[in-house]
């Protein structure tokens, strides 16, 4: 089997752990709109990951596509089927971190912290080290925050057996979005290839997490 875009960028990746940039700052000149390597990356809003740095992508190779915690939302479906049925990508990477701020929280936290529960504002305060300064409302939207499955942590602990596997299980539950969307064709010439990764943000490295496994549990 000839070898994939993906396994071209995490070559990449293995340079940029070991301090080399491959990514060019400039302008590039005219581009075609369609992604060149056809590739859509999927990945947390972390501060700590320069997306295009980590895989070496140049401008205009790849549509990525960003949120908090890399989550498999609707709306990322949304940009997926554009990405591939409109701009031909056919390849995606999802990509979780470590020290992810997903893990330490829950929705029903979250949400009763905002509408002004004083435990959950406390709670939310110690983790995450500054006073939570409530709203005193509740709110419709969003309908979930999706926070990662498991056992919550204090904000920023660093990788451990545990962390690590609640963060498999979250991109497991990602892949399985996107490959189990009926717009989305995962077989065949139209296919569209997932890998799932975790980007440890103490090395800079990117670990593939094995597909299909288990995907979690809430305790
Ligand atoms: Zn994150």
């Amino acid at each position: 089997m000839p070898e994939s875009k993906t396994d071209q960028h995490l070559k990449n990746n293995a340079k940029y752990a070991a301090g080399e940039a491959i990514r060019k700052p400039n302008y590039p000149g005219k581009q075609r709109i369609q992604p060149a390597k056809r590739i859509a990356v999927v990945a947390c809003m972390d501060a700590r990951l320069n997306v295009e740095d980590l895989l070496g992508l140049q401008t205009g190779d790849a549509h990525i596509i960003r949120n908090a915690g890399g989550v498999v939302s609707d709306d990322v479906i949304r940009s997926l089927i554009i990405s591939h049925h409109l701009l031909g990508t056919n390849e995606v990477i999802l990509i979780h971190h470590t020290r992810c701020g997903m893990l330490a929280f829950t929705d029903d936290l979250l949400k009763a912290g905002l509408e002004g529960d004083p435990a959950a504002e406390k709670l939310l305060g110690q983790a995450t080290g500054r006073p939570f300064k409530s709203c005193k409302t509740s709110a419709s939207t969003p309908s979930a925050f999706r926070a990662f499955r498991g056992q919550i942590e204090p904000l920023d602990a660093p990788r451990d057996d545990k962390n690590i596997e609640r963060l498999r299980w979250d991109v497991r539950r990602g892949m399985a979005s996107i490959l189990s969307h009926p717009w989305i064709p995962t077989t065949g010439p139209d296919e569209m290839t997932v890998r799932g990764f975790i980007y440890d943000v103490d090395t800079g490295k990117l670990e593939e997490v094995s597909y299909p496994g288990p995907m979690g549990s809430t305790v």
